[in-house]
């Protein structure tokens, strides 16, 4: 079919799906119980950002099989009867989360090694609280994932109803299952990788519905890595947030992965920035690593010759099959981004390399050397491979070692933390500013570089540990804490309570 014919017929369909999508979704809670209503990825998903912006149109789900076995998921709390409720309800809420972790589940479940299961903390089921408390935040913490309601220019903001942000949540659970060492590596870029992984969740998971890929590719004019609501990551949190910190967020949502993000040394970044800038925070570095994979999958997608939607949902899995080896077989080291892309580059068949090093290169992942390393280097012996899963497996956590700290008054000596030791698999590094290839910080110093940036943002809870008779001043009163000391043989060591995805923000007060 021509191409202008062909943009035609997807105009007339999508047309056609919104209507239908208008008509159901003001009929109640009238339908006969085969089905539910949904966002597809969030609740201000918009072709066209508007000020103030308006709700999307719900789509019809199946309704989703929350006893499914691959990577099991329970919702706290009754279950409504399955029916097309109104947007507003927290019946309708219950199903749009029920459908997003549902539509995960069923994307990462077959990609993931075979027998890999939830972190053993969390048990067979991974549950899920759909509204604990006040607060604009939602969090993973090794037993389940908690979202909250907020008020926000005088309206209510539930985070878990949001695709995007539930995804995301969802997508720390499953790298947690798949990789625990990076919970408590001691290095900013593991920390922004969780943080990146949950924003690629969403991103795949939201590609996996037909109407999503369809209107990405009208409004883009197939053009993926352009702005648009697929791109655009929790428009309605980001929005709830700029309300009461217009910095702290995108302009148009939370984060957006079409940005042109370039790598630095995280440890020379500022501990946090505005939205426009890029810092050590976890979520503000996560864009890097982000932007870079969404561009490479729209370069694999455009490997593939026609712009078609089928396309696009395979370039979604390959993409993601890439990824999943990667981590699998990535050292954790301080130069993490750099590693794990050099890995995606190393299994990627020859036909996806020029998009994979070119959207590294461009976010400064992989230098241009270091790109070229990747994409030319002889195969690696099976045992090296192995050696490198068995790496990854060995243990839960990396090793410790202690990190010098009585400069702060702690009335401690120094801190065990897990630092980001593994041998490199790969000889790749990110851009430097200049030419050529940084030198990464040894693991100690990428270790202090984080221990610090903790201590400046109030993050770490020491009163559990050392009380109130020193360290005080260093004792944010306010901020939620990601990170506690416990007791261990060799001394107190640094341990993550949770991946809090508040984004910085509504933590700040609360
Ligand atoms: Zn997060």
């Amino acid at each position: 079919m021509p191409k202008k014919t062909l943009k035609a017929a997807r105009v007339r369909r999508l047309r056609r799906g919104q209507k239908v999508q208008a008509a159901t979704s003001t009929n109640g809670s009238g339908s006969g119980g085969l089905d539910v209503l949904a966002w597809e990825n969030d609740p201000y998903a918009q072709s066209r950002p508007t000020r103030p912006p308006a709700l999307a149109a719900p789509v019809v789900r199946p309704i989703p099989d929350l006893n499914a076995k691959a990577l099991p998921v329970m919702i706290a709390g009754s279950t409504p009867k399955p029916r097309r409720y109104n947007a507003g309800t927290t019946e309708f809420r219950y199903w749009t989360a029920a459908d997003a972790l549902r539509r995960t589940a069923d994307f990462w479940a077959p990609l993931l090694p075979s027998g890999t299961n939830w972190h053993s903390t969390v048990g067979t089921r991974l549950r899920v609280s759909l509204d604990v408390g006040e607060d604009l935040n939602a969090y993973y913490d090794r037993r389940g994932l908690d979202f909250f309601h907020g008020s926000a220019g005088r309206m209510i903001v539930y985070s878990g109803e949001s695709p995007d942000v539930v995804c995301h949540e969802f997508g720390h659970a499953v790298l947690d299952a798949l990789r625990p060492q990076l919970w408590n590596a001691a290095t900013a870029e593991a920390a922004a990788f969780h943080e990146s992984f949950g924003d690629m969740s969403a991103l795949l998971a939201a590609l996996q519905l037909q109407s999503v890929r369809e209107r990405v590719l009208l409004d883009t004019q197939d053009r993926l890595y352009h702005n648009s609501q697929l791109s655009r990551l929790a428009e309605q949190l980001g929005w709830a947030i700029r309300q009461s910190y217009p910095d702290a967020v995108e302009s148009d949502c939370l984060r957006n992965a079409v940005n042109s993000f370039f790598y630095k040394d995280p440890t020379g970044l500022p501990p946090e920035a505005p939205a426009s800038l890029l810092s050590s925070e976890p979520h503000s570095f996560s864009r890097v690593f982000t932007g870079a994979f969404f561009e490479g999958l729209a370069g694999i997608f455009d490997t593939f010759g026609a712009a078609t939607e089928k396309n696009l949902q395979q370039a979604s899995v390959d993409a993601a099959k890439l990824l999943i080896k990667a981590i699998q077989t990535a050292p954790v080291v301080p130069s993490y981004y750099s590693q794990i892309a050099a890995a995606m580059m190393r299994s990627a068949p020859v036909t996806h390399h020029q998009a994979l090093a070119g959207a590294f290169m461009r976010h400064g992942i992989l230098s241009p050397e270091s790109a070229h390393t990747a994409g030319v280097a002889g195969p690696e012996s099976p045992r090296t491979v192995a050696g490198m899963v068995n790496l990854a497996q060995a243990a839960e956590d990396l090793p410790t070692a202690p990190i010098a700290c009585s400069e702060y008054g702690l009335g401690i000596d120094s801190i065990m933390m897990h630092v980001a030791s593994q041998p490199k698999r790969f000889n790749v590094a990110g851009a430097a500013p200049e030419a050529g290839s940084l030198t990464p910080p040894a693991h100690d110093e990428a270790a202090k570089s984080f221990l610090e940036d903790l201590l400046r943002l109030g993050r770490i809870d020491l009163k559990a540990a050392i009380g109130n008779r020193a360290g005080f001043l260093l004792q944010h009163p306010l901020r939620r804490k990601t990170h506690m000391l416990v007791k261990m043989s060799g001394g107190l060591a640094l341990k993550r309570i949770h991946f809090d995805c508040g984004f910085a923000c509504a933590s700040r007060h609360g």
